[in-house]
């Protein structure tokens, strides 16, 4: 083996494979200066480029449409229409002509024009960023000679490990996953964005690689251990026969996990936990519904517009929302409002923000596109017809915001009644509680919403002022700090005090450490990803529900995060808690451990 490289592990599985680098980003252009007699040559070359690129958009968005279908292929669409601007294309010929070379002609122009689109008033325009930058990259890569790293282009049936420096929403809705097995990235952490999908997706994926991209070459191979967070580059026979070792281990081990589906999270004492599911994607719900969860504890909505450049209309809504409906019939499914912005951003972007999950989010975002959040909740009440839906506001951090959507849902509902369209008025509607603002104010909610939603991704985030996405801060990031954990004990004492549901649906609730304490914490209801359902359940049943209360409690009154892990370890130890389960999906490694890891398996 030549090196292996540690990151986060973001989505569970190994694969093993040749290495697809993708580098999407706008490469540097040196300034040329032709000669006269060369610009007739230059004007063909820059034809030819575009040519090039509309005809590989035109085979992209056959293919996307072919795959996920024509709204998800309307980003090419766009990007075509940009290639076949007559003023841009002037423009660039300008330059040409005053004896600049046709990459940096284009260059220039697309710099410029990325910036006055930044910029425009309109939000229509400012949502065109993104493709005028797929669309620089695209036809400056074709001009440079680079090699071709369209996603498009990896063979079916590859099984390649995409190394890439960050996954974009035109890229994810790309991604073939007939030929991409495995997804490296060098920006990136478990709760980012693109960690969360690939989970959907079911691709096993390692994110905070940081420098993967510097350091593979095309022609590697590499295996991606996204259990443990590993890339392992250039595998020898040997390295590559243990890890299919491993493989076939979880495999099997996830098989036996899958028996305890029918089996209640009841604690050895006692102690019921209701388990629930974590869906991005309403193609997933299917699947999930097999893994045992009573229910669907979070839905994240935005995943609907991402990758698009438009926004879905009610009724394509109200069937993304039906899909999932009639899966867990029978169960809550708990639907989370549109949380736009932070790093979940439709293509093209909304307005560029120096601080992005400071700014315009989520809620936020939605109080001021009125007509944008009634579409969403005239979808929700009328797919709620079917089934136990419940809406969730996000971002929520004073009750005015609640109000302010509570009236507009009141507003969604009249309007629905006016058309005579069946829906239903009374959903239970509740907030996550994500910012430190809304766990202290917790108590000036209980009259106005029916439950409470912990995001402990964005809790922990805004408490300890640490980014989530940041791969620099990855060992910062720590949701057993004791502020953190007082924030959720006092949601769950006001929510026991005023008869308040109280969930967690952030990672915390995944991960089997941080499931243990949020049990001790009073927290009896989890919302999980799919492929954690099995795991947490078979934890919940290993435990005693005191121990754990008496662990918890201690850990509140504990000055730092190292202090409350050490001494959870103790007092989990000393309960007879089996520490393999605890370590299972916390993988704590250090350099030395990777190459002993490798050497052991
Ligand atoms: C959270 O913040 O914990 C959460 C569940 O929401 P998201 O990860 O989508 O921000
Ligand atoms: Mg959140």
């Amino acid at each position: 083996m030549q090196h292996a490289i540690r990151g986060v592990p973001a989505s569970p599985g190994i694969v093993h494979g040749p290495v697809h680098l993708l580098r999407w980003e706008v490469p540097d252009v040196r300034h040329r200066i032709i000669a006269d007699e060369a610009i007739p040559d230059e004007l063909d070359r820059l034809h030819d480029a575009m040519a090039r690129a509309k005809d590989r958009l035109r085979k992209v968005r056959d293919r996307v449409e072919r795959r996920v279908g024509a709204k998800d292929a309307s980003i090419f669409e766009a990007q075509l229409l940009i290639l076949e601007d007559p003023d841009m294309l002037a423009e660039i010929e300008d330059w040409i002509r005053q004896n600049t070379g046709a990459e940096k002609a284009f260059d220039l122009v697309m710099v410029e024009q990325r910036q006055r689109f930044a910029r425009h008033e309109l939000p229509m325009i400012r949502e065109r960023v993104g493709d005028l930058t797929d669309v620089h990259i695209r036809v400056l890569s074709i001009l440079l000679g680079l090699a071709d790293h369209d996603p498009v282009d990896v063979p079916k049936g590859a099984g390649a490990v995409l190394v890439t420096h960050d996954l974009t929403p035109s890229l994810t809705v790309q991604l073939d996953r007939e030929a991409i097995a495995g997804i490296a990235t060098d920006a990136g952490t478990r709760t980012s964005h693109v960690a969360i999908l690939a989970r959907s997706l079911g691709l096993p994926a390692v994110v905070g690689l940081r420098d993967a991209t510097q350091r593979v070459r095309v022609s590697d191979s590499a295996i991606l251990d996204g259990t443990r967070g590993l890339l392992a580059i250039n595998p020898t026979a040997d390295e590559v026969d243990g890890y299919r070792t491993r493989a076939i281990r979880e495999a099997e081990s996830e098989a036996e996990l899958s028996l305890l589906s029918g089996e209640e999270p009841l604690t050895r004492d006692g102690v019921r936990v209701t388990l629930r599911v974590n869906i991005d994607i309403p193609e997933d719900a299917e699947a999930a519904a097999l893994s045992g969860a009573e229910g669907v504890g979070l839905m994240r909505t935005e995943f609907l517009v991402i990758g698009r450049t438009d926004m879905p209309d009610e009724d394509e809504q109200y069937a993304a929302y039906r899909k999932v409906v009639d899966a867990f019939r029978g169960f809550p499914i708990v639907i989370r409002t549109y949380d736009i912005g932070g790093d979940k951003l439709p293509v093209g972007g909304y307005p560029h923000e120096p601080n992005p999950f400071l700014g315009w989010r989520a809620i936020r975002m939605c109080l001021d596109e009125p007509e944008l959040f009634r579409t969403q909740l005239r979808a929700l009440l009328r797919a709620a017809v079917h089934g136990d839906v419940h809406i969730l506001l996000p971002l929520i951090v004073s009750l005015e915001e609640v109000r302010q959507a509570r009236a507009l849902l009141e507003q969604a509902a009249a309007e629905l009644r006016e058309r005579g369209v069946a829906h239903r008025a009374d959903v239970p509607l509740g907030v996550m509680i994500e910012t430190p603002a809304a766990a202290v104010v917790v108590d000036t909610f209980v009259d106005d919403v029916a439950f409470f939603s912990l995001g402990t991704n964005d809790l922990v985030q805004y408490t300890l002022a640490i980014d989530r996405g940041n791969a620099n801060l990855v060992s910062r990031f720590t949701p057993l700090h004791p502020a953190v954990l007082r924030l959720i004990r006092r949601t769950v004492e006001v929510g026991a005090a005023s008869g308040v549901d109280v969930a967690v649906c952030g990672e915390m609730a995944s991960q089997p450490l941080t499931a243990l304490v949020l049990i001790g914490l009073g927290v009896r209801q989890l919302s999980v990803g799919a492929r954690s359902v099995g795991r947490i359940k078979r934890l919940i049943r290993s435990v005693d529900a005191a121990a754990l209360e008496e662990a918890a409690l201690a850990a509140l009154a504990l000055d730092g995060p190292a202090a409350v892990e050490a001494d959870l370890s103790r007092r989990l130890a000393g309960a007879g808690v089996d520490p393999a389960l605890v370590r299972d999906v916390l993988p704590s490694l250090s350099d030395g451990d990777i190459i002993s890891l490798l050497e052991r398996s």
